[in-house]
């Protein structure tokens, strides 16, 4: 904390009083220090597909590797993918950089919400790479809520996507919705490898990997979650996770339900 004090004079300069003004030093250096890692993150993060692309081009090149049939082609294809990595990091790191202006603007309407989890689901399921099996808990009835329809699907996509990357094959995944008195409770459930408990709380921070190793080589930015995070409080709710090691993991967000007021016709 540090304290900066002014003495105030009037015009004949007698002594008027004192102006305190007391900053609180330790968060903006904490905001600081914030900005820092993030910028040395983001440069991390898009060293390493820079890096793997570049030695497999020279191994084609100087290589000559490009006159391989075998591994020509394998090769292009790990500098595709890099190349398709580092897109959908830029793009997750404009939408955050876009949320933290908010710039973003969201594009909210009054929404009959169960038909929208249900087509995600069904989505999920009609893709049919992964052997997933989702069980719905969702009632029977219109609800509306007040949501950026693209948004909340972004958010869904995410958790659903992580709950099948980081679980085994065959594993089920429960997709629950509760309706609170002045709320609607989303969670969604997989018997995946879990995360410990100290942990739990630090996957919606940027850049935040249980396994960096694992979270790369299935594609992940490290940065869907802390997007997911923004877009639910964009919608003043919130969003958090419980996890069992060995057991699995749950992923949890509310979204307000208005009621409406007596009179109101909006
Ligand atoms: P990523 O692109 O790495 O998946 P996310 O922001 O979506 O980034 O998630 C951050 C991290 O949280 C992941 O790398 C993973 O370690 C952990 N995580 C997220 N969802 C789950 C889950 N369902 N089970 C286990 N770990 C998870």
């Amino acid at each position: 904390i540090k304290a900066n004090f002014s003495i105030v004079q009037d015009e004949e300069g007698n002594f008027m009083g004192l102006i305190t003004v007391i900053s609180d030093v330790t968060e903006q250096e904490k905001v600081d220090r914030e900005r820092k890692e993030f910028v040395s993150n983001v440069s991390h993060e898009l060293r390493t597909p820079l890096t793997t692309m570049r030695s497999y081009l020279e191994a084609l090149t100087d290589g000559g590797a490009w006159e391989d049939k075998e591994l020509a082609p394998q090769f292009l294809q790990v500098t595709q993918n890099e190349t398709e990595r580092m897109i959908r990091l830029v793009n997750d790191l404009l939408q955050l950089s876009k949320m933290d202006h908010k710039e973003s603007a969201m594009y909210k309407k009054r929404i009959d919400i169960i038909p929208v989890f249900n087509h995600i689901l069904d989505r999920f399921e009609m893709n049919k790479t992964e052997l997933i099996h989702v069980e719905r808990k969702i009632p029977d009835e219109r609800i509306f809520v007040w949501v950026d329809q693209d948004k909340i699907t972004q958010v869904i996509d995410n958790i659903m996507s992580n709950a099948i990357k980081y679980s085994p094959e065959g594993g089920k995944i429960t997709f629950q919705v509760v309706k609170e008195p002045h709320r609607l409770r989303i969670s969604i459930s997989d018997q995946g490898l879990g995360i410990a408990r100290e942990k739990v709380d630090k996957i919606f921070e940027r850049f935040y990997r249980v396994d960096k190793a694992r979270s790369r080589e299935l594609g992940g930015t490290g940065l869907g979650l802390a997007i997911s995070r923004e877009i639910i409080e964009a919608h003043h709710g919130h969003i958090w996770a419980s996890s069992k090691e060995g057991k699995g993991t749950t992923i949890y967000f509310t979204l307000p339900l208005r009621k409406r007021k007596r009179g109101s016709r909006k």
